[in-house]
């Protein structure tokens, strides 16, 4: 197929970066995108998504957020436009989390890249799978090279034979966390939904349209919750609608036809903004625990004009129950806790609930308006929040609570096991745990209180191996690790050296 060559800004700057990607390099890329007409995308994600008090938290490409959400879609096909070793990692990342789907890949080199030819490409190749049989929507992502050089997805067809094309920039000097970059996918595929929906008639849901007025809940969460949150609904006269991101295009209709949005996870920004423009109102935090489900259940009763009976009616049927798993399944210990998922707030308040001593909470997430009650809640009771917490915060809670039990990304947990204190990661044992009503408040106390119950097992092994492998002498060694401070000091003495000399350099 033959296309007209769109002569594009394309940017041989962002070229410069290339390799420096993630690691370093955040401001070339940053300037580079701008001088290639991306300032618009990367002020609107600078206001969704506010970086301070930390530049950046230290977590995965937060491409993969928007990827993941992608994979998962039914009839959605998602394609990468990056550097190759920015999509080896995000694809052996998918496959890892079992996508079951083949990511697609338009690759570039210098000279595809700077002609404006990638371009062409990416549309020879949405062109070329853009399927109606197959496909109800093509994602297309940009990583960081192509959104600095100026790779305009924005002019794409928004749709080919039927299939709507999805074009997003989600670059990691733009986007902080992949938690963030979720909301970047989901807000696009809304607002083309609110859009076609304002357009006329579309799509009804596949299990038909609840004869309910429905709440939509915004993140992804374990699959029981939703079905508990109908059932706090029912005497309310409610059900729970879908969950964004959604899982299927003719859902986010549905997530968009609701009386009012919660979000569970409070950092949707753009999402959020979609649910507003639609004229619904979003309400923050969640049913967890028993304080934050009465107020929640109040919260959303008096966003759809629920009368008090009913409002208390919910609450009578769900309290006592959640009462009676917090009673029946207490946490002892001290503990600290961080991750990237969004939820750390609604954990934690369970856990404070649940008997805990909990003493830090680090969020890789900002403060939005949508955790503030969490947040409010928490503080009262003495725990630190940190948000967009950096791995050094978190990392410095453990050495300061020294705490009973350390829950965390991975090298939390890692920084914790080696002061023999048990750890918990966040991510794949906290997160994926009901939290909603009562089959929340005694889902963590098992898997927490094992772990608790493992320090003397950590002391055993902390005393047998002594101070073998720390540091730089860790890893395997054919005979036993010899100092080497001479070494060092030349090393130093050489970094020092190239430093000044880049230095004098700059200043010529
Ligand atoms: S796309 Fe992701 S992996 Fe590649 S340079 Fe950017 S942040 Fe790093």
């Amino acid at each position: 197929m033959s296309h007209p060559v769109i002569p594009i800004v394309a940017n041989p700057e962002a070229l410069k970066a290339d390799g420096l990607g993630c690691h370093s390099g955040k401001d070339q890329l940053d300037a580079a995108a701008r001088a290639a007409g991306k300032s618009e995308t990367l002020d609107q994600y600078a206001q969704d998504y506010p970086k301070g008090p930390h530049d950046q938290p230290q977590s995965m490409c937060p491409a993969f957020g928007s990827l993941r959400v992608g994979l998962r879609m039914r009839r959605t096909a998602t394609i990468l436009s990056g550097s190759a070793c920015c999509v080896y990692g995000l694809t052996f990342t998918s496959h890892f989390y079992g996508a079951r789907r083949s990511v697609g890949y338009v690759p570039f080199d210098s000279e595809s890249l700077v002609t404006g030819k990638l371009f062409e490409d990416i549309r020879d190749a949405v062109h070329k799978e853009a399927n109606p049989d197959l496909y109800d929507a093509i994602v297309i992502i940009n990583l960081c090279v192509p959104t600095a050089s100026g790779v305009p997805l924005q002019i794409l067809p928004k749709e080919i034979n039927g299939v709507r094309i999805i074009g997003i920039d989600v670059p990691g000097f733009g986007v902080p966390t992949h938690a963030e970059a979720k909301d970047v996918l989901a807000g696009a595929m809304l607002r083309y939904a609110r859009n076609e929906a304002g357009a006329g008639p579309v799509a009804a849901p596949r299990n038909g349209k609840s004869d309910k007025p429905t709440i939509t809940l915004i993140g992804e969460m374990f699959p029981a919750d939703p079905v508990t949150i109908g059932m706090m609904l029912e005497p309310m006269g409610l059900a729970a609608g879908p969950v964004v991101p959604t899982r299927e295009w003719r859902e986010l209709y549905a997530a968009l036809d609701c009386a009012a949005v919660a979000a569970i996870h409070p950092f949707y920004t753009a999402s959020v903004r979609e649910f507003e423009a639609a004229g619904r109102q979003v309400i923050g935090s969640a049913p967890v625990g028993h304080d934050g489900t009465e107020a929640w259940l109040q919260a959303i009763g008096n966003s759809c004009n629920i009368g008090q009976a009913q409002i208390d009616a919910a609450k009578n049927r769900m309290l006592p129950a959640v009462r009676a798993a917090l009673a029946a399944k207490p946490v002892k210990g001290r503990i600290t806790l961080s991750g990237y998922e969004g939820s750390e707030l609604l954990v934690a308040r369970l856990l404070v609930e649940s008997g805990a001593d909990l003493r830090y909470v680090g969020t890789a997430c900002p403060k939005t308006i949508h955790s503030a009650a969490d947040l409010e809640w928490l503080n009262a009771r003495g725990v630190h929040v940190q948000y967009r917490a950096s791995l050094e915060q978190d990392i410095a809670a453990v050495h300061e609570f020294k705490p009973d039990l350390a829950i965390g990304t991975t090298p939390v947990v890692q920084a914790a096991k080696e002061m023999s204190i048990p750890g918990l990661y966040f991510t794949n044992l906290i997160s994926a745990r009901p939290l909603m009503g009562p089959a929340g408040a005694g889902s963590l106390a098992a898997v927490v209180n094992a772990a608790i119950g493992n320090k003397a097992r950590m002391d055993d092994m902390k005393s047998f191996f002594g101070g073998t492998g720390i540091g730089d002498s860790a890893g395997v060694w054919e005979g036993k690790p010899q100092e080497r401070p001479e070494f060092r000091t030349e090393t130093r003495r050489r970094l020092e050296k190239a430093a000044k000399k880049r230095k004098a350099e700059e200043m010529i």
